[in-house]
């Protein structure tokens, strides 16, 4: 049902069990691209679809044309942004107690930027990095300022970013994690997300609670569900029911 700022304002401020699940719609205020938006990863002209380049057999056999892609249109955004508005409210309300965990779909690692502690990457990270010979670490900026077409480690193996890439299985202790605190959840807000990424998507379905919320710039599927439904932008939204 659709809701006004104050509805939504009103039952965050009753709730002292709050679950956060988003997407790459909130990354788009601090100018990461997400995928589905207009000015999205989905609408830009490459020889492959996205989801096709970033999976894991795509990796392995292309590993070159992988990494054209994934350090110009995920790294390099990334690797400065800054958290937006939406980032630090969320933190905020950790910190008062009211918010419980972030389960996020993101790679970008903002939520951490902004100071949040219980943070649930479902899809991984693309701060963290692996030889995938030897098993050696390496970080963001290795990866981006590596020379080569493809990062290497002193090993001679190829260095992979640890996110879940299209193919991948999730982190089983992750998703647990995840689950327990939506479904233990009193109120859970839906944000930044088209809700069409499996299995990350089904797991909303685990909430038993009357306090769904959904902030989101576009429509979802089965809007028709959630309690309180809101149109707008993530950061824009925050500012208005969470003061900081
Ligand atoms: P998506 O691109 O499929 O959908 C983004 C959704 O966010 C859209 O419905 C759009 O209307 C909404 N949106 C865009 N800007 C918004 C804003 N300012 N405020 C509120 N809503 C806004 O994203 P998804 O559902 O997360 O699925 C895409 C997959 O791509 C995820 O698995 C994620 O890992 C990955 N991804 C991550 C990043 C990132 O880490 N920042 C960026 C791009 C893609």
């Amino acid at each position: 049902m659709n809701a006004n700022l104050d509805q939504i304002k009103e039952v965050i401020n009753k709730s002292n069990n709050i679950v956060f699940f988003g997407g790459a719609g909130l990354g788009t205020e601090s100018n990461i691209p997400d995928f589905r938006s207009k000015d999205g990863l989905y609408n830009m002209e490459y020889d492959y679809p996205p989801e096709q380049i970033l999976s894991y057999s795509f990796f392995i056999n292309n590993p070159k044309e992988f990494y054209r892609f994934y350090k110009n249109k995920c790294l390099k955004p990334m690797i400065n942004a800054s958290p937006n508005y939406a980032h630090l409210a969320l933190c905020e309300l950790e910190k008062r107690g009211k918010l419980k965990a972030i389960v996020t779909q993101n790679i970008d690692s903002l939520h951490q930027k902004a100071g949040s502690k219980k943070v649930l990457e479902l899809h991984g990270t693309s701060f963290n990095n692996t030889c995938t010979k030897c098993g050696k670490k390496f970080t963001i900026e290795d990866v981006l300022n590596d020379k080569n077409d493809i990062p290497l480690c002193t090993c001679g193996g190829i260095i992979r970013p640890d996110i879940v890439m299209y193919e991948e299985g999730l982190n089983n202790q992750v998703v647990n994690e995840s689950i327990n605190y939506i479904s233990n959840a009193k109120t859970l807000i839906i944000c930044g997300t088209s809700l069409v990424v499996y299995p990350a998507a089904s797991f909303v379905n685990f909430y038993k609670g009357n306090e769904l919320i959904l902030i989101n710039k576009d429509e979802v599927p089965h809007e028709e569900n959630i309690n309180y439904v809101y149109h707008g932008k993530a950061g824009e939204v925050f500012k208005e029911i969470v003061e900081i």
